[in-house]
């Protein structure tokens, strides 16, 4: 009986998903599979993007766990793909790879003056306040108004997590870094700026209402946002999400504000032109035109030009994927191009042997974490039906890749390391009546999980 030799690269949801679907798929050969992960721990976005606050989406982490606690998938953290084990590395020791890599950089804003001191990517934010291991300890939160561009949930994860005061986050499974530097937090104004109207925003309900639950903050809205055109009416009459949307910010139109000691203002049809400059090379004001409906569902211009005094400018305008050593890479799209999972090579239009994909560098940075599911059962009933299509390890013996690993010196972390750092982060937590508190630095997160 053959036997399907399988590295997945990336442990978060949808690398877990995928091998999860593939051991439980019916199908004529063995497996076993190797899970690479770059960071010492598992998880990837629900560890590191999603908010701290959000513990329902966080505990999806549970069910994840249980598949890895299995013990049938093989864990191998704190190993760089490209670096620590090469395309090369792979084709000798596994029948093929998947990556789920996801998408964790920012997509870049054209326009002047983004590249200004305090002016942020959404991502080193969010991964800031995660604790992401690879990301500065220290974030400035010194300056009374800010910024935040793009009407999606990562938009409104940012603007909640500057807006919110510290006190209110302990509960979670924010580390004592990030609670320090948010309770000493100036930011008294966020303003929020979406291109199109209320009627076209890409956040959802649930997402939205939450702003709303904040303690000791105005919600602020702005009456010219709320003259909808025709497709406006119609987007809130057809669309339920849409309708549920207009519903809440219609209450809060009618809220009265100014006691809170913070505002998050929602500004609707501006269009980003310019990160403003003081002079000195720091972020000083944001300028936008200020848009109107064209009448299906975009935006045009109206010529009017704004400009407000902000001391940081956070863009939150969606993920882009990052190329991997050796592999195809959409420059455009920021993904691997793929026909449902089966990476291609777009010059000759052929299939990559070996090579699949799932998750967001399959797909693009869109949908929500069930969606992952799907999108794996896709890969994975390809590389099934693809045995032809396979590699021919030279070395399928699975002490074989770990010799490798140790021959270079890379200390990775398994999964009895990952019980380890579980264990200590959720002692951490206990004296101060938290669940956990995590472990941020890298080489911390790795001499825990080792034991030492
Ligand atoms: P997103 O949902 O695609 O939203 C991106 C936003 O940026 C849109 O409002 C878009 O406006 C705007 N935008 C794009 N380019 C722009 C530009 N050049 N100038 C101004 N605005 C621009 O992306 P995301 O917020 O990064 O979220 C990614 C995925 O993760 C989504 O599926 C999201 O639901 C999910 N997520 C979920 C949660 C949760 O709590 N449930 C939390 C975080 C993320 P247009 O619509 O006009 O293009």
């Amino acid at each position: 009986m053959t036997k399907l030799r399988l590295a997945v690269v990336g442990a978060g949801p949808a690398g877990i998903y995928a091998s999860d679907i593939l051991l439980k798929a019916e199908r004529k050969f063995e497996v076993s599979i190797d899970l690479f992960e770059q960071l010492p721990a598992p998880y990837g976005l629900v560890r590191y993007g999603v908010a701290p606050d959000h513990p329902r989406i966080k505990g999806i982490i549970n069910a994840l766990r249980d598949v890895l606690d299995r013990g049938d998938i093989r864990i191998f953290g704190n190993v760089r793909y490209g670096e620590d084990v090469t395309l090369d590395d792979l084709k000798k020791h596994y029948n093929a790879v998947i990556f789920a890599t996801g998408a964790i950089r920012d997509h870049s804003l054209d326009i002047p003056g983004v590249e200004l001191a305090g002016s942020y990517g959404a991502a080193a934010f969010v991964n800031w306040y995660d604790g992401h291991p690879d990301v500065p300890r220290d974030w400035p939160l010194d300056q009374k108004s800010v910024a935040v561009v793009g009407n999606g949930n990562v938009a409104l994860d940012v603007s909640r997590i500057l807006a919110k005061h510290a006190e209110d986050l302990l509960v979670t499974e924010i580390p004592d870094n990030v609670y320090e530097r948010l309770q000493a937090s100036e930011v008294t104004d966020v303003h929020v700026f979406g291109r199109r109207g209320p009627a076209q925003v890409k956040f959802t309900p649930l997402e939205l209402r939450e702003l709303g639950e904040m303690n000791d903050v105005d919600m602020i809205l702005y009456d010219e946002d709320f003259d909808y055109d025709e497709a406006s009416k119609e987007a809130i009459a057809s669309n339920k999400q849409v309708m549920v949307i207009d519903r809440v910010l219609q209450k809060w139109r009618q809220r009265e504000t100014g006691q809170a000691s913070r505002r998050l203002h929602l500004h609707f049809f501006a269009k980003p032109l310019e990160v403003v400059d003081d002079g000195e090379g720091n972020v000083a004001a944001f300028r936008y035109e200020r848009t109107r409906p064209d009448g299906e569902g975009g935006v045009e211009g109206t010529g009017e030009i704004r400009e407000i005094a902000i001391g940081q400018l956070y863009r939150a305008i969606g993920y882009f994927g990052s190329p991997l050593d050796g592999i195809p890479f959409d420059e455009k799209l920021g993904i691997l191009p793929n026909h449902e999972g089966r990476v291609m090579d777009r010059a000759t239009n052929e299939q990559v042997h070996g090579v699949y994909a799932t998750g967001w560098i399959k797909r693009g940075p869109i949908g929500l974490i069930g969606h992952t599911k799907s999108d794996a059962m896709e890969t994975v009933s390809h590389i099934i039906n693809d045995q032809g299509n396979w590699w021919t390890p030279e070395f399928p013996d699975e002490q074989a890749i770990v010799d490798v690993l140790n021959e270079r010196g890379v200390e990775y972390t398994d999964l009895d390391g990952w019980h380890n750092l579980d264990a200590h982060e959720i002692a951490l937590g206990e004296p101060h009546d938290r669940a956990r508190i995590k472990v941020v630095p890298r080489d911390e997160m790795v001499k825990i999980s080792r034991g030492r």
